[in-house]
């Protein structure tokens, strides 16, 4: 924070420069006279002391008064191109101490400054906006978490009353108690979900890196949907090619698959169809999840990877927007792609590529 000068501060800043003043002139006038002396023995010619004092006097004032002169003139200069800049940089870090992001700092004039300020005023500048950014995404998270657990708790607080009244048939009440089961498993799913993301993010779990056939984990994930495709009636379509192994997390990746399966299932209709293709192409695997169902537009395809976005609505019980932001984050933490195509009422196909093992590469080639 400024410290503001009170009076005598000031004049002991007065004092300060003029002692200085002083000094500087006696030791210039000191060696005038000295100049003069040398001067005066080489030219064998004599100064009177009147001379010699006015001389001494003449050199004495010139010196304060061309040093204060400059002296101002450089006060000046300094309020201009380097107390101006540093008052607004402090000022704009005080608002972001009390959290005001919004804050940017106006750049000053090339003319005035020598273009140092300007750099560290577009470094603070950009801290702000990305610092608002960050701020944004921390209330978005708490307001779409509030949101996400009051659903299922209305759900088991409503059923919980059901459940008190008397003589209660007993389909009833195995149905309330079933709808208070799924409630608080949707509400754990969501928690263990928001763990998983935040230990992702905050770089909190390093992969394990093993080296092993991605086909074979890719079947295993998808045959846990087996029961769900077998009792809707969707067909399924495999085509993967073998021996192909990555150098990957395998407990990472496997998020991934279970969450491209689980959207794929959910968002077909029955008597639709999902296909699962691995090919192998050059230093890359490339695994296509695709269905037949209800598909997504541009807008919504914009947005998927996003915390708690849901596009589609009609579905919203069954999830809570987080399962592609975790896919996301896995991806990326493998370093490898993930894009998505989809049409309307046509489908959706989910491309993930991952690098594969060096070894492989090196006996295919
Ligand atoms: P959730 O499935 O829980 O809603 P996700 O993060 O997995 O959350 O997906 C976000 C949104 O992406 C979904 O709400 C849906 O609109 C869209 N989406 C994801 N996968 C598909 C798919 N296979 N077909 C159509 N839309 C999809």
């Amino acid at each position: 924070m400024k410290e503001k000068r009170g009076f005598g501060g000031v004049l002991r800043a007065l004092s300060h420069y003029f002692t200085f003043f002083v000094l500087v002139a006696f030791v210039i006038t000191c060696c005038m006279m000295l100049f003069l002396n040398i001067l005066a023995d080489s030219l064998q010619i004599s100064f009177s002391g009147e001379n010699i004092s006015l001389a001494a006097k003449v050199t004495f004032w010139n010196v304060i008064l061309i040093s204060l002169l400059f002296t101002v003139i450089d006060t000046v200069r300094r309020k201009w191109t380097v107390d101006r800049p540093v008052r607004r940089i402090s000022e704009a870090a005080e608002k972001m101490i009390a959290g005001d992001f919004d804050v940017r700092i106006p750049t000053t004039s090339g003319l005035v400054s020598d273009g140092k300020f300007n750099e560290i005023i577009e470094c603070i500048n950009h801290m702000a906006k990305e610092l608002s950014g960050v701020e944004t995404l921390r209330t978005d998270f708490i307001a779409n978490v509030s949101h996400e657990m009051k659903t299922p708790l209305a759900v088991m607080q409503n059923y919980g009353t059901l459940l008190q009244a008397p003589d209660l048939p007993e389909e009833k009440r195995v149905e309330y108690a079933k709808a208070i089961t799924d409630a608080s498993r949707r509400l754990a799913d969501m928690m263990t979900n928001i763990l998983k993301l935040n230990r992702l993010e905050n770089q909190q779990i390093y992969p394990k890196t093993e080296t092993y056939d991605l086909g074979e984990q890719l079947c295993e994930s998808l045959l846990q949907f087996e029961n769900v495709w077998e009792s809707r009636g969707i067909e399924i379509d495999t085509d993967i090619a073998e021996q192909v192994l990555v150098s990957a997390d395998s407990e990472l990746l496997s998020l991934v698959w279970n969450n491209l399966f689980s959207n794929a299932f959910k968002f077909t209709e029955r008597g639709g169809r999902v296909t699962l293709t691995l090919t192998a192409d050059g230093s890359y695997a490339t695994v296509r999840v695709s269905d037949t169902g209800c598909g997504m537009s541009p807008e919504v395809g914009a947005h998927i990877f996003e915390k708690f976005y849901q596009g589609d609505s009609s579905h919203a019980t069954q999830g809570n927007g987080l399962g592609l932001a975790l896919v996301k984050r896995v991806v990326d933490i493998m370093q490898g792609e993930i894009g998505v195509e989809s049409t309307v009422g046509v489908g959706t196909t989910f491309t993930v590529k991952i690098r594969r093992e060096a070894h492989e590469l090196e006996e295919t080639r």
